[in-house]
C-alpha cells in the first residue's frame, strides 16, 4: 500500500515540475526549444528597457556543436538567443529573449538572433527541416511581440549597420524563409476568423450507424472509443491512430454484440447503435454536449477545462477557450491518436470519458486496502489531502 502512495505521489510530482524559467514563459504557439544557458557572461540581464523589434537571421559557419560550445565559453563574449540544427531543424535556446544575446553589437538591444548550423566546407548546408523549424520561431517571435513580417523586420546580421560579419551568405534563399513565415503568420489568421465564426453544434454521444469494415471516417474513431469506455478496446491500441474500421474494431464489436445478446456480426448497424446509446448513458456526464472552439467563454469551457486539469493537461481553469486551452486541447488529441484539430468535438469529448476513467481507476487502486497491516496516513500529511483530491 505504501509502495502505491509512493508512485501515485511520484506521478503527481511529474505534473507539478516546471521547465526552466525562461522556457516555462514562451507561450504555447512556440516550437519546442532545448534550454542549454550561455555562460553568464556572455549577454546581459534585460535590455536597458528597448523593444524587441527585429530578428536576426545567422549563419553559424561552424558545427552546431562549435556553436553550443562557444556560447558556453564565458571568454567568447558572445551568444545568440537561438540555434537552429541543420539536419533535422532541432532548435536550441541560450539566452532568454527578455535579455540581450551579444550577436549584433549596437543592433543587440532591440534584436532577438537566430542562428543557423550552416559549414558548407564540411557538408553541412540549409536543409527544408531547418528552414521550416526556423521560420516556425520567427513566426511565433513577430505573433509574440507584433513584429511585422517583411525585410526590414527580419534581417540578415550583415544588413545591421556597423557590422563586419557577412552572414548570411547567398546560400540563404530569403525568398523561401519569408513564405514560410508569411504562410505561418496566414494560417494563425484563418484560425483566429474561423473562431470568430464559429458556430457550436451538438455532439454525439454513441457512434452512428452503419460503419462496417473498412469504412474510414471520424465516426469509426467515436466507435472505438465508445468501444474503449466499455473495455472492449484498448485505448492504448487507439493512440497510433484511430477512425480506420480493421479487424480489432471487427472483433471488439463483435464482442460488444455478444455481451449484450445481440447476434454477433461485427457490422455494427441500427440495434448496436441503439444498445450503444443506452450502455453509454451517464459516461459523457459533466463533459459538454456542445462543439467547443478559440474565442468561446462559457461554463462548457470550464468543464471541458476541468477534465483537461484532471488529466494533467493544464494548470488553469479560465472559462475562457484562448491559446491555454487550444494548447491543451491539442496536445490531448495528439496523445490520444485524435486529428489534432484543437477543437473539443465529439472524439475528443469520449476519449476524455475514456481517460477520466482511468484516472479514477488508477486513484482507486492507490487507496488503502481494507485490513491492510501499514500504517495509515495521518489526514494533516500533504499526501493524504492530495490523495483524496484525486479520489474526489
Ligand atoms: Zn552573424
Amino acid at each position: 500500500m505504501l509502495r502505491s502512495i509512493l508512485i501515485a505521489a511520484a506521478a503527481l510530482g511529474c505534473l507539478t515540475l516546471s521547465a526552466s524559467p525562461a522556457f516555462a514563459a514562451a507561450p504555447p504557439y512556440y516550437p519546442p526549444v532545448e534550454w542549454i544557458p550561455a555562460a553568464a557572461g556572455n549577454y546581459s540581464v534585460g535590455r536597458g528597457g528597448a523593444a524587441i523589434t527585429t530578428i536576426v537571421i545567422h549563419e553559424t559557419d561552424g558545427s552546431y556543436l562549435s556553436a553550443v560550445h562557444w556560447f558556453q565559453n564565458p571568454r567568447s563574449h558572445t551568444s545568440a538567443h537561438y540555434l537552429v540544427r541543420a539536419w533535422d531543424g532541432a532548435i536550441a535556446q541560450f539566452v532568454a529573449e527578455s535579455d540581450m544575446a551579444y550577436h549584433v553589437r549596437s543592433a543587440n538591444p532591440y534584436t532577438i538572433g537566430i542562428e543557423h548550423e550552416f559549414w558548407p566546407r564540411y557538408g553541412i548546408w540549409h536543409t527544408d527541416a531547418q528552414y521550416r523549424a526556423s521560420a516556425q520561431l520567427t513566426c511565433a517571435i513577430a505573433r509574440h511581440y507584433g513584429i511585422p513580417i517583411d525585410r526590414q523586420h527580419i534581417v540578415g546580421h550583415r544588413e545591421l549597420p556597423g557590422q563586419d560579419h557577412t552572414d548570411p551568405g547567398p546560400s540563404w534563399n530569403w525568398d523561401y524563409y519569408m513564405s514560410l513565415v508569411r504562410s505561418c503568420a496566414s494560417s494563425r489568421a484563418e484560425g483566429v476568423a474561423r473562431a470568430t465564426s464559429f458556430q457550436p453544434s451538438e455532439l454525439d454521444g454513441a457512434a452512428k450507424g452503419p460503419l462496417v469494415f473498412g469504412d474510414q471516417n471520424p465516426n469509426v474513431a467515436l466507435l472505438q472509443w465508445n468501444l474503449a469506455y466499455l473495455g472492449f478496446m484498448n485505448a492504448d491500441d487507439l493512440t497510433a491512430g484511430s477512425g480506420n474500421f480493421g479487424s480489432l474494431t471487427r472483433d471488439a464489436v463483435s464482442s460488444f454484440q455478444t455481451a449484450k445478446g445481440l447476434e454477433p456480426t461485427g457490422d455494427y448497424g441500427a440495434p448496436s447503435v441503439a444498445v450503444m446509446v443506452t450502455s453509454l448513458s451517464g459516461a459523457l456526464a459533466g463533459l459538454p454536449t456542445i462543439s467547443l472552439d478559440v474565442g468561446l467563454e462559457q461554463d462548457e469551457v470550464t468543464q471541458v477545462q476541468t477534465a483537461l486539469n484532471t488529466l494533467g493537461y493544464m494548470d488553469l481553469v479560465t472559462g475562457y477557450y484562448g491559446p491555454m486551452t487550444l494548447d491543451a486541447i491539442t496536445r490531448f488529441q495528439q496523445d490520444n491518436g485524435i486529428d489534432t484539430t484543437g477543437m473539443y468535438d465529439s472524439v475528443t469529448r469520449m476519449a476524455l470519458a475514456v481517460e477520466l476513467k482511468h484516472a479514477r481507476e488508477a486513484a482507486a487502486a492507490a487507496q488503502p486496502v481494507p485490513g491492510d497491516a501499514t500504517p495509515e496516513l495521518s489526514p494533516s500529511d500533504p499526501l493524504f489531502r492530495t490523495l483524496s483530491l484525486l479520489t474526489q
